[in-house]
Parts: C-alpha cells; sequence; structure tokens
C-alpha cells in the first residue's frame, strides 16, 4: 500500500493521505507492505513536488520549482523494489491516486493530452502485471471494492498452490 494512505506522515508537505477504507476496513484483512517511493530514494519530508513532465517515449518525474529530473533515480529505485516485493510475495497493491509516484493512470502529465500512470504504479504494472491493484478513489465504489476484494483472494489461492506444487516437485 502506498504508505500516506496509511496515516503515515510521508507526503511532499509533510501530511498523509489516511484513507477510513484501506485503514480501517481492507486492514483487518490483509498485512500491509507499506511503501513510499519518494521518501525511500531520499527525497525527504516536507518535499519540493514533482510532477510528470511529458517526455520522449515515458512521462518524465521533474521538480515543479527548480526543474531537477528525478526519473532515472525513481525509475532504478522502482524496479528494484517491485522485484523485491514480486520476491515477498503479495497479493495486492492499494496506490493513492494522482501521485506522480504512486497515481494509477491517472496523473496528469504537463505538456501531454492524456494522463498516465505515476513511475513506482508503472513498474508494478510492467513487473507484475497480473497483480490485483487499485487506487482509494476508486475503491470508494461498492463494485470495485467487491472485485478488488475477491481477486486479492483469488491471486493469494494461486500463491498458496503455487507455493505446495513447487514443494511436491
Ligand atoms: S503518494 Fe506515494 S510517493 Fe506520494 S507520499 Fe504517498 S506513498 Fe509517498
Amino acid at each position: 500500500v502506498s504508505a500516506c494512505l496509511l496515516g503515515e506522515r510521508v507526503r511532499w508537505d509533510g501530511g498523509d493521505k489516511r484513507d477510513a477504507f484501506v485503514v480501517d476496513v481492507l486492514g483487518r484483512r490483509v498485512r500491509f507492505v507499506p511503501v513510499c517511493p519518494e521518501v525511500e530514494i531520499g527525497m525527504g519530508v516536507p518535499r519540493p513536488p514533482v510532477r510528470l513532465v511529458r517526455g520522449a517515449g515515458a512521462p518524465r518525474m521533474v521538480d515543479a520549482a527548480s526543474g531537477k529530473d528525478w526519473t532515472e533515480v525513481m525509475t532504478l529505485h522502482v524496479e528494484r523494489r517491485v522485484k523485491a516485493l514480486a520476491r515477498a510475495g503479495l497479493d495486492g497493491f492499494v496506490l493513492k491516486s494522482g501521485s506522480p509516484s504512486c497515481g494509477h493512470a491517472d496523473v496528469r502529465v504537463h505538456g501531454a493530452r492524456r494522463p498516465d500512470s505515476g513511475l513506482f504504479a508503472a513498474a508494478l504494472a510492467k513487473y507484475l502485471p497480473d497483480l490485483p491493484v487499485e487506487d482509494e478513489q476508486r475503491l470508494r465504489d461498492p463494485r470495485v471494492r467487491a472485485t478488488f476484494l475477491a481477486r486479492l483472494v483469488a491471486h493469494q489461492q494461486q500463491r498458496g498452490g503455487d507455493r505446495a506444487r513447487r514443494r511436491r516437485t
């Protein structure tokens, strides 16, 4: 889960985005692995906000005020992080909507007509394409919640089955 949704004060402005459904409902059923890619690469709290800017191919992550480009550092980090999360055994991920790191296909890209995913969300989709992923905004819809929970359970059962088969061979 994006760490700010758990109430961790890791956002650029020193605040959080605690989400009651994620913490109080989902939190009773799952074990969370909190991830804040921006803090993990040493951007600090508080920090200047970054945004996505149209680039050749994929969007770039740029400090809105200074123009500092974080794309390479963040891309390297999220690839390693997602691969480590895969080895740890994830069954799903809840992302923070609209974030240039965590946003799931809804992030404004300056200079482009269409929104895109943040760099961490894009790495999740690239390296774990079958992982159930939602954001806290979409999870306000009861049908999206129900589908997401069912997919989490199915993913866990599939993973358990795969583990058992590996033990037998
Ligand atoms: S949206 Fe992602 S990068 Fe931004 S504060 Fe939350 S966890 Fe950190």
